[in-house]
């Protein structure tokens, strides 16, 4: 049974929190600092699925080479670091060994199934080396293969979990195991029926953690990262954006499916539902505090965030059949949901309708979910036209649909910028409109500076 008595932990650290041996250091300590914390998911190291997910598209010799030395060099510098590497070197290197192998069968016919199997390679490896860090401090510390409990669809890439038989499984095997000691496990990855290895998408160790965490009935989720919380747009385009200090659920969760990466779109999912705060901090820093996101905050502000995100396609639809028409949108959306594919924003006027698709996250090579079969059944019902290269902002917010003059405040700043659509009404939690993706960090900027810094 899980240990619903004492309160527990979900401890999180993204790739930069286990880039290298002082990083991981930095995370031991933080995990060691909270006896709470019985369950620690871990991301690859920085930079090892970028290389895994190069290896997997199928490179040449000489290439596959230099991305295999680079992989080998990150993680060899962890393993030389340990007062004891003898215990795990041969299961690192029968890792490195088998990543190369993979590699090169993908060179020959990859596929969305064998670049999970070899993506998942980096977090295998970094929870091995995470463990020895542990135990090399005197912790009792145990690594769980994630797969036994996170059971997913076969989606390759972007799987979805079975959230019965992850509540089942993680009672059973992980429950009793974080009674004995603190376990250690990989973020990202899972299996599906037939036991062969799924990704839940890119940045998918975060979601990981809270759905973890519910399983569980965990009193937090803690995501450990490069930056000390969530800031009012991302601090790397604005560096005078804020940290926030408290954010309600729905907020924050609005900012993730927007592009706020400091958590996985889907992150919020299993807080929400089982009413779990997460908190999120460095864990460079981890004194400076962070953003605890949960149920309900105190005065909740008008405007609270921004949030970018890129690589947008908008379709464009048009049907003259429409005017007066019943039953266009439901065949538009018959023929999306035949595509598993699941519409962001849309806007409507009586012979047409602008959708967008996002065409980030999946892990699989290739996944544009813009293929040519649905281009070619949209076709045969109405004139299809497709943009490319839009950026999707989105101000992130309280009641924003029912205090007045947010339309002029907002599209005042924007004056000078080609506002390609825009979504206003619908939810009163956020503003978005599409901006060329050349534009959009000066969008961000100048309503940043306009909205929050003033
Ligand atoms: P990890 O590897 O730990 O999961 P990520 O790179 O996925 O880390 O997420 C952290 C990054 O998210 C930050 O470095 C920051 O650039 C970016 N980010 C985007 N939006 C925000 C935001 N609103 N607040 C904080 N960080 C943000
Ligand atoms: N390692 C995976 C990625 O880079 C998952 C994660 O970091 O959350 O996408
Ligand atoms: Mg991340």
């Amino acid at each position: 049974m899980t240990n619903t008595h004492s309160r527990t932990v979900v401890a999180k650290f993204g790739g930069t929190s286990v880039a290298d041996y002082e990083a991981m250091s930095h995370s031991a300590d933080i995990v060691l600092s909270d006896s709470h914390v019985r369950l620690v998911v871990l991301s690859a190291s920085a930079g090892i699925t970028n290389y895994l997910v190069a290896l997997a598209a199928g490179l040449d010799a000489a290439e596959r080479e230099v991305k295999l030395d680079a992989i080998r060099h990150i993680q060899h510098r962890i393993l030389a670091r340990l007062q004891n590497p003898t215990v795990i070197r041969e299961e690192v290197d029968r890792l490195l060994d088998n990543i190369a192998t993979l590699a090169e069968a993908a060179a020959l016919a990859t596929s969305a199934a064998l670049t999970d199997e070899l993506v998942s390679h980096g977090e295998l490896i970094s929870t091995l080396l995470f463990v020895e860090v542990l135990r090399e401090r005197g912790v009792n510390a145990q690594w769980f293969d994630v797969r036994k409990v996170m059971r997913t669809s076969d989606r390759f890439g972007r799987a979805e979990p079975d959230l019965a038989a992850l509540s089942v499984l993680a009672q059973q095997q992980l429950a009793p195991r974080m009674a004995e000691s603190l376990v250690i496990t990989q973020g990202f990855i899972g299996c599906e029926d037939k036991g062969r290895t799924t990704t839940l998408g890119r940045g998918g160790s975060d979601y990981t953690a809270a759905l973890l965490g519910e399983a569980l009935s965990t009193d937090r989720v803690d995501i450990w990262t490069d930056v000390t919380g969530i800031f009012t747009t991302d601090p790397r385009i604005v560096p005078a954006a804020k940290r926030i200090d408290e954010i309600g659920f729905e907020e924050a969760a609005e900012m993730a499916t927007f592009g706020a990466k400091v958590l996985h779109p889907a992150t919020l999912l299993p807080a929400v539902r089982s009413n779990i705060p997460v908190f999120v901090g460095s864990s460079r820093t981890p004194a400076d505090g962070g953003t605890l996101v949960c149920a309900s905050t105190e005065n909740p502000p008008l405007f609270r965030a921004l949030a970018l995100r890129r690589n947008q396609t908008l379709l464009t639809l048009h049907s003259l059949n429409m005017l007066h028409a019943r039953g266009f949108l439901a065949e538009v959306f018959g023929i999306l949901a035949r595509h598993s594919i699941s519409v962001d924003l849309i806007t409507t006027s009586e012979v047409s309708v602008a959708l967008t698709l996002d065409t980030t996250g999946s892990t699989a090579v290739g996944d544009t979910l813009l293929t040519q079969s649905l281009l070619t059944e949209l076709s045969s019902l109405c004139r299809v036209e497709v943009e490319e290269g839009l950026a999707l902002v989105a101000l992130i917010g309280n009641n924003l649909s029912r205090a007045s003059g947010v339309g002029k405040e907002v599209f005042g700043v924007l004056e000078p910028f080609n506002i390609r659509m825009i979504c206003y009404g619908a939810s009163s939690h956020n503003l978005c409109f599409l901006v060329p993706g050349t534009e959009a960090e000066n969008v961000v900027s100048k309503l940043h500076r306009n909205l929050f810094e003033q």
